[in-house]
């Protein structure tokens, strides 16, 4: 067990010492130790992280998300940002961009961001309230389980920070068209981006879902939890035996009502076909346009590429890098990791485990940002409709676009990377 001390000032272990925890990307079982205040506890095996300690993490999680739900209220209902153009002024809330998309017959696209910037954000935060502020006053609320659930679920679709580089390229790339007004909204909004952070870095898990020791420990940790005969609960990392599964190898969690399985169903076939659906709609994505800008009744429709030809072209070095990256590069490299992930794993590779594990964690984390040109494309859509003098409209390939980028999300979700490591027993 490796422990990272983040804090210089203790070496106070954790509330929750004993019991086992298996590693949710390799599934190797390990017996939960002490760890500093701040510190976290990685996987030995592949470099997981396993647990953490947060000293009052009830207290510091319930009151960030407070905070972060008063955020998300100002963030919605002032101003965001105005445009001043002319004498003309256009003032805009946050949702405006979604519904301008909508209005355009965009609907998809504007229910996208509608939900990953604003409504599952919302949702996660109140739903942790849900469960912490009733926790403060010493009881569980009804329903904890599914409503954690929904958290969890819902939030690698929260995506504020990516709706923030989207906003910031989008003011940048209006400065030379109008004046911006920041309105008390953006101010808000920055500020949420940061203590919805925070508010998740500061929920130590044990404290909802404390660890326990398993019916049936055996010699506890240095085995795979399904060599040990025990099935790895994702939501509240309880270890069941797999007496409790059914022939086919599904059941429930005793403590929060989870489906169980040792690994995830037809994991391998699922990713394949979402990477080939991937794969198929990133051409119309990259040949339809994805926006036009129009200016003084001229102006010509620009795809992903051209967009990013036309900003380097105008200078804007670092913005058009940030969206070529973004949008071209990285998807590609995603479906390029996945693919060779999946053809390692049916060659049953015992090749470089942890590395493959690391290249996965990366695939799945950067997945969102490739949702930044979206972002940009709604709120420049949202923002410039000044008439005569200057609209932005999207185009189909915004739609195209969007639907590969939450294909290869889905795709590294139904990827289970303890696939990976279950060949090293094969091969022992
Ligand atoms: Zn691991
Ligand atoms: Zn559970």
């Amino acid at each position: 067990m490796k422990s990272k001390e983040s804090k210089k000032d203790s070496s106070r272990s954790g509330p929750n010492e004993g019991g086992l925890i298996a590693c949710h990307e390799c599934d190797f079982l390990h017996s939960i130790q002490p760890v500093p205040a701040g510190g976290k506890a990685l996987c030995i095996r592949c470099g997981a992280f396993l647990y953490k300690y947060i000293p009052n993490s009830l207290d510091r999680a319930l009151a960030l998300n407070l905070a972060a739900f008063m955020l998300l209220i100002m963030a919605n209902v002032f101003p965001f940002i105005s445009m001043k153009l002319s004498g003309r002024v256009e003032v805009n809330v946050l949702a405006s961009g979604a519904l301008e998309l909508y209005r355009l017959g965009m609907g998809e696209v504007g229910l996208v961001v509608f939900l990953t910037g604003i409504l599952f954000p919302f949702l996660s935060i109140t739903g942790m309230l849900y469960i912490l502020l009733p926790m403060k006053l010493g009881y569980r609320p009804w329903r904890t389980a599914p409503v954690y659930r929904m958290v969890k679920t819902l939030t690698p679709w929260s995506m504020l920070a990516v709706l923030m580089l989207g906003i910031l390229i989008a003011i940048v790339k209006l400065r030379d068209l109008a004046t911006i007004i920041p309105g008390i909204s953006l101010y808000a909004f920055v500020v949420l981006m940061v203590v919805a952070t925070a508010a998740n870095a500061n929920l130590d898990a044990f404290v909802i879902w404390p660890p326990r020791e398993p019916e049936t420990a055996g010699n506890g940790s240095g085995a795979t939890a399904m060599e040990r005969g025990l099935v790895n609960c994702h939501t509240c990392a309880l270890l069941v035996h797999e007496t409790n599964l059914d022939d086919h190898g599904h059941g429930v969690c005793p403590r929060c009502g989870s489906a169980l399985h040792r690994r995830k169903t037809n994991s391998i076939a699922r990713t394949w076909a979402l990477i080939a659906t991937a794969v198929i709609l990133y051409i119309p994505a990259n040949v339809y346009p994805v926006m036009t800008v129009i200016q003084f009744g001229r102006g010509e429709p620009n795809t992903i590429i051209s967009g990013v030809i036309h900003l380097i072209e105008g200078g804007m070095w670092v913005l058009g890098m940030i969206i070529f990256i973004a949008s071209f590069v990285v998807p590609i490299l995603k479906l390029i990791a996945l693919t060779f992930l999946l053809i390692m794993i049916q060659k049953k590779s015992s090749w470089r485990f942890r590395d493959r594990t690391f290249l996965f964690r990366v695939t799945e984390a950067v997945g969102a940002w490739s949702m930044v040109d979206i972002y940009v494309v709604a709120i420049l859509a949202g923002l410039v409709k000044l008439g005569a003098l200057s609209t932005i409209r999207p185009g189909i390939g915004a739609a195209f676009f969007g639907a590969v980028v939450i294909t290869t999300i889905f795709a590294a979700h139904s990827f289970d990377p303890r696939l990976i490591w279950d060949n090293i027993e094969r091969s022992k």
